[in-house]
C-alpha cells in the first residue's frame, strides 16, 4: 500500500521516496513508489502530472492510477529498478487548477442542496471543463445564478479548509453527503458539505 502523502498536505509538490516495484501494463512502464504526492485519478479529480528524478535522470509520469490493492502506479516515460531513491516534483499549476475545481465543486454542489434540495450525483473534471450533474426536473438560470451567488460568498468569506481523519462512527455524525467505501483507506472529511 502506498503512502499518500498528498492526503496531509494538499501543496506538497516535492518529495523523497524509494521505489518499491516495477511494473509492466500493457507495455507501459508503471512505478509503485513507498510515499507517494502525486494525486491518481479518484473521486472526479484528474490525476497529477510532474516526474521523477532517479540517479541523476528526469523521468516523465504520464498517468497516476489508483489500484484496488491500495497501490499507486505512476506511470512513467522508462522503467526505474525496485530499492532507486527517487526525489519526485509535482506539476504545481496543474494540481492547484484541480484542487480550485474540486473545492468550487463541493461549495457549488452544497449551494444547490441548501437552495434547491437538488443533489449532485456525478462530477467530472476535464482540461477545458467541469461538469457537474444535479437530479433535478429542471434548472432555471435564476436557479445556477442564486447557487452560484452563494458559492461565492462562502469563498468570500475566506473560510478554512481543514484535513480531518475520523472514525467511521464519528463521520456518520457528521453530515457528510457521502461516506467513503473503504474506511480505512479514504478521507471522509472531503466530503462534508457545511455551508
Ligand atoms: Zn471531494
Amino acid at each position: 500500500m502506498t503512502e499518500r502523502l498528498y492526503y496531509h498536505d494538499s501543496f506538497l509538490y516535492d518529495f523523497d521516496a524509494r521505489v518499491v516495484d516495477s511494473l509492466d501494463r500493457n507495455g507501459r512502464p508503471a512505478i509503485v513508489l513507498d510515499r507517494t504526492a502525486f494525486y491518481p485519478t479518484s473521486g472526479g479529480q484528474v490525476h497529477d502530472l510532474g516526474m521523477l528524478l532517479a540517479d541523476g535522470k528526469q523521468i516523465a509520469i504520464t498517468e497516476v492510477a489508483d489500484e484496488e490493492d491500495g497501490r499507486i502506479l505512476h506511470f512513467a516515460s522508462e522503467q526505474i529498478p525496485a530499492g532507486t531513491q527517487i526525489h519526485g516534483s509535482v506539476d504545481a499549476v496543474r494540481r492547484r487548477d484541480h484542487v480550485q475545481q474540486h473545492s468550487g465543486q463541493h461549495l457549488i454542489s452544497a449551494a444547490f442542496i441548501r437552495l434547491f434540495n437538488m443533489p449532485t450525483v456525478s462530477f467530472h473534471m476535464g482540461e477545458e471543463s467541469c461538469t457537474i450533474d444535479l437530479e433535478a426536473a429542471g434548472l432555471s438560470s435564476a436557479q445556477t445564478q442564486k447557487a452560484e451567488f452563494l458559492a461565492n460568498e462562502v469563498i468570500a468569506e475566506d473560510r478554512p479548509v481543514s484535513i480531518r481523519f475520523v472514525p467511521l462512527e464519528e463521520a456518520r455524525q457528521l453530515g457528510l453527503r457521502k461516506l467513503p467505501p473503504q474506511a480505512d483507506r479514504r478521507s471522509a472529511s472531503d466530503q462534508y458539505h457545511g455551508l
